[in-house]
């Protein structure tokens, strides 16, 4: 069974339709790299799939369930995902931030949640930084703490929302690395993103998503390096 299923998706904000039809189908294990201009509706798509949007029409399934009003908040905890700004809690350090949702959501116990937020905080190299406040780490070493967070109630699929363009450049490998691994991992993954070079190397599939449809969906040295479409030429050309 796909993990996630997108069937017709159309959204429209008044008069102006976003997404015009989105199928898509993800695998167990899929990385799939959303590439595409900025206004094309890359955001809307990730924010569409747990209902931080509603769909105008079409919808989402989830592991086989139909994602609705009803069963969303269910669904979220096992969705992760990672925006461009970081958005940390400032008053609880990295380990706090890390352990909350476990902690409230989950009502596990201090010691087991803390355990495994410092078993996290080692997958995305930031051991020594537990008892950091957000406002004393970087902005790379933030996002490495967002995807931590978002780890921490072990979802089954994680959506990333160019994670790297609110960085300095110098902290962009950082996280693309922490990326990386989580994606040899075997991690589920859908990542709106501007890096070519990531989605050429780590992606199972790129999506050129263009005026509110997939323009194109295949391996990436299909999509990246003979793209069938003009505009996805167009695209690469101009972000290359
Ligand atoms: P991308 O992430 O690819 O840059 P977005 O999904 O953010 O694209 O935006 C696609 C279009 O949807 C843009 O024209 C944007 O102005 C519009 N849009 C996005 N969110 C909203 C919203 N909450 N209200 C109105 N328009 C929106
Ligand atoms: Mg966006």
């Amino acid at each position: 069974m796909s993990v996630l299923t997108i069937k017709d998706l159309h959204k429209s904000f008044g008069s102006n339709e976003v997404l015009k039809g989105i199928d898509l189908k993800v695998g167990e294990g899929d990385v799939v790299a959303l590439i595409g201009a900025s206004g094309s509706g890359k955001s809307t798509l990730l924010r569409c799939v747990n209902r931080l949007e509603a769909p105008t029409s079409g919808g989402v399934t989830f592991r086989g369930d139909p994602v609705t009003p009803e069963n969303v908040n269910a669904i979220r905890r096992q969705i992760g995902m990672v925006f461009q700004r970081f958005n940390l809690f400032p008053h609880l350090t990295a380990l706090g931030n890390i352990t909350l949702a476990p902690r409230k959501v989950l009502k596990r116990s201090e010691e087991e949640v803390a355990a495994e937020g410092r078993a996290l905080l080692k997958q995305v190299k930031l051991e020594a930084k537990e008892e950091a406040y957000p406002g004393e780490l970087s902005g790379g070493q933030q996002q490495r703490v967002a995807i931590a967070r978002a780890l921490a109630l072990k979802p089954a699929i994680m959506l990333f929302d160019e994670p790297t363009s609110a960085l300095d450049p110098e902290l962009v490998g950082e996280v693309l690395e922490v990326m990386r691994d989580l994606a040899k991992s075997g991690m589920t993954m859908i990542v709106a993103t501007h890096e070519i070079a990531f989605a050429r190397d780590v992606a199972t599939r790129v999506l050129f998503l263009d005026n509110g449809l997939i323009l194109e969906d295949g391996p990436p040295e299909q999509v990246l390096v003979n793209p069938r479409e003009p505009r996805t030429r167009e695209f690469l050309a101009r972000v290359l």
